[in-house]
C-alpha cells in the first residue's frame, strides 16, 4: 500500500513522487530528497558529488551569511594554493600520519615524474603557516585574521552527498595571535559566530560546548563544537578536526580549535614582542563545510521533502497563477506581476511560475518538495475579489492556508514578510522541541545505555577517565559529544563512576 501511495505522490493528488517516508528509512529518505530536489548528483569518480544549482544556491546562502559575519569580526579572505609539498605535511609527524590514509598525491606533472610528490590539500594549516612565518615579523603584524573559501580533498571510503564526500567545499579560518589568551578568545568568538548562524539563520538549535580530551584533536589545546540533532536524532557536529590527528568516529556541524603554538613551533612562526624578544604565535583554526547543507536537510525535512528556513531559502516565495482554459488570464497575470514587484521591492526572494505545461497541482507538489517556505496562489475569482491565497510550507494542508489575503501591495507584503518570520521561528521551535524531547538526563550507566539504544542523546554528570570514555564508546557506539557551555543543574555524581563530577556531558551516536 505504501508503495502505491508513494507512486501516487504520498497519497496526494499530482504526479508520482519518489521520496521514501522519513520514518520508514531515514537514510533512503535523505538520498531521495537529495536526488528529487535536484540538490546534487554523483560524480563519475566514486565519492565525488556534483552540486546542482538548487543545492549550490543553499550553499551560497550559508556562504553569504558566514562571510559577512567573518568580515564583521575583522577577518579577510585570501587564497592559498591547492597543491602542497608533501614535506610540509611531514613537518608535523602526527599531521601526516593522521591524514596519510586520506591523501591524494600528485606524482606526475607535464608528463614527467615530479621530484617531490604534491598533496592535494586536505586542509591548509601547513601552507598557511609556511606563509605566516614569512608575513609575521613583529607584534604589530598581529593579530593575523585570515579566512579561505576553498575545496579540499580527503579520500573517504564511506560517502554520502553533502555529509561526507571525497571533495568538499568549506571555509577554513586561520588566525595568529600574540598571546594564548587572545587565541582562546578568538576560538570561542568564532564558535559563537557558527552558533549564531546555525540558530538564527539555519534554525538549527545547536548545543555549543567543549570537546573531551580524546575527542579534541591531538595537539590542539582545546576544541569547541556546535552539535546539532538530526531528524534521526544523531548528532551532527560542525567542528574542525585536529589538523594533525584523524578523529575517530563520525562528526557533523562546526568546530573551532585553539591550536596553541604547536604549528608555530613546527613552522617557526614567530614575532618580536615589544621587549624585542622572539615569541611563537598562538593560533586558532575553524571550519564549516558543505556538510552544513546536509544538516539543514536532515534537521527540517519531512515526508514531503525539504523544508528550508526562510532566511536561507534560495526562493522564499513562489507565486503560482491559476490560469483556467477559456478564461482570459490577463487580469491574473497583471495581479501576479504587481505582487512579484512588490515583494522584490521589499527584498524578498520571489519566483513566479507561470508555465503552462504543468498543472497548478503539480507545481504545488514540486515547490512543497523543494521546501519553498511560502506559496501564493492567484486565480481569476481571487482577482475579482481583490484577494489571493497563501500557503505555508511548515504547516500541512488546509491549516497552512490563508484565504482572502489582500492584493493591495503594502498589505500583501506585510502579510508575507510576517509569515516568513513566523515560519523561521516555527522551524527553530519545532527543531528545539524535538531535540529537547530526545535528550534524556541519566544518573546511571544503565540509563545511558537505555537512552542510547533508543537513539536519544544522554546527558549526565561525567568524571570518567579517557579510558572509561573509550569504553562507553565501544560498548554503546555513543561518543561524548561535548560538555555544554550551558550546564544544567545536576547531582554532582558521575553516572558511571559515582565519583564527584563538576560537569555534565552529552553522549550520542553521530554521523
Ligand atoms: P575537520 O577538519 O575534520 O574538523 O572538518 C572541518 C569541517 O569539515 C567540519 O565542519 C566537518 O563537519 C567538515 N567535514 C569533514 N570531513 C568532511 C567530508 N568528508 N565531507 C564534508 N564535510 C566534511
Amino acid at each position: 500500500k505504501k508503495q502505491q501511495q508513494k507512486q501516487q505522490g504520498g497519497g496526494k493528488k499530482g504526479e508520482a513522487r519518489a521520496i521514501t517516508p522519513k520514518s520508514e528509512d531515514f537514510s533512503r529518505w535523505y538520498l531521495d530528497v537529495v536526488r528529487e530536489c535536484q540538490l546534487a548528483d554523483y560524480g563519475p569518480v566514486r565519492g565525488t558529488m556534483v552540486i546542482r544549482p538548487y543545492g549550490y544556491a543553499i550553499w551560497e546562502g550559508v556562504q553569504s551569511h558566514l562571510d559577512r559575519a567573518f568580515k564583521e569580526t575583522g577577518h579577510q579572505n585570501a587564497y592559498f594554493p591547492q597543491l602542497i609539498p608533501l614535506s610540509f605535511l611531514q613537518k608535523e609527524a602526527d599531521h601526516v600520519e593522521g591524514f596519510a590514509p586520506e591523501l591524494a598525491l600528485v606524482t606526475k606533472g607535464g608528463g614527467k615524474e615530479l621530484e617531490e610528490p604534491l598533496v592535494v590539500r586536505p586542509t591548509s594549516e601547513t601552507i598557511v603557516n609556511h606563509m605566516f612565518a614569512q608575513w609575521v615579523q613583529s607584534y604589530r603584524d598581529l593579530p593575523l585574521l585570515i579566512n579561505q573559501w576553498a575545496n579540499v580533498h580527503r579520500w573517504e571510503m564511506r560517502t554520502r552527498p553533502f555529509v561526507r564526500t571525497l571533495e568538499f567545499l568549506w571555509q577554513e579560518g586561520h588566525t595568529a595571535h600574540a598571546t594564548a589568551q587572545e587565541a582562546e578568545e578568538e576560538t570561542i568568538r568564532m564558535l559563537r559566530v557558527y552558533e549564531d548562524f546555525a540558530v538564527n539563520v539555519a534554525a538549527m538549535p545547536v548545543v555549543a560546548g567543549r570537546k573531551s580530551r580524546i575527542e579534541s584533536f591531538a595537539g590542539a589545546n582545546c576544541t569547541y563544537t556546535i552539535e546539532a540533532m538530526m531528524g534521526d536524532r544523531r548528532a551532527l557536529q560542525a567542528r574542525r578536526r585536529a589538523p594533525w590527528g584523524r578523529q575517530e568516529g563520525a562528526r557533523l556541524a562546526g568546530t573551532s580549535h585553539n591550536l596553541g603554538d604547536n604549528f608555530a613551533r613546527a613552522f617557526g612562526t614567530r614575532y618580536l614582542d615589544e621587549g624585542g624578544q622572539l615569541q611563537y604565535v598562538h593560533q586558532s583554526s575553524w571550519g564549516v563545510s558543505t556538510r552544513m547543507v546536509g544538516g539543514i536537510i536532515m534537521t527540517h525535512g519531512d515526508d514531503a521533502g525539504l523544508r528550508l528556513p526562510p532566511r536561507l531559502a534560495p526562493t522564499q516565495v513562489v507565486i503560482v497563477p491559476i490560469l483556467k482554459k477559456d478564461v482570459d488570464g490577463e487580469a491574473v497575470m497583471a495581479a501576479v506581476q504587481r505582487l512579484e514587484a512588490a515583494l522584490r521591492g521589499a527584498g524578498v526572494r520571489v519566483q513566479v511560475d507561470a508555465s503552462t505545461d504543468r498543472t497548478p497541482g503539480w507545481k504545488f507538489n514540486q515547490y512543497e518538495m523543494k521546501g519553498v517556505p511560502v506559496r501564493v496562489e492567484v486565480g481569476p475569482r481571487d482577482v475579482e475579489q481583490g484577494t489571493c491565497v497563501t500557503a505555508r510550507r511548515d504547516v500541512a494542508g488546509k491549516e497552512g492556508k490563508q484565504f482572502g489575503v489582500p492584493l493591495e501591495p503594502a498589505a500583501f507584503v506585510q502579510h508575507v514578510t510576517a509569515l516568513l518570520e513566523d515560519i523561521q521561528a516555527a522551524l527553530l521551535r519545532q527543531a528545539r522541541d524535538f531535540r529537547d524531547a530526545n535528550i534524556v538526563d541519566v544518573a546511571s550507566y544503565e540509563e545511558l545505555q537505555a537512552a542510547v539504544a533508543e537513539g536519544k542523546w544522554a546527558r549526565g554528570p561525567w568524571a570518567g577517565s579517557d579510558e572509561q570514555e573509550r569504553q562507553v564508546k565501544e560498548e554503546t557506539s555513543a561518543t561524548l559529544r561535548c560538555f555544554p557551555f550551558d550546564q544544567p543543574q545536576h547531582s554532582g555524581t558521575c553516572f558511571l563512576t559515582g565519583q564527584p563530577a563538576t560537569e555534565v556531558a552529552i553522549f550520542s551516536k553521530a554521523y
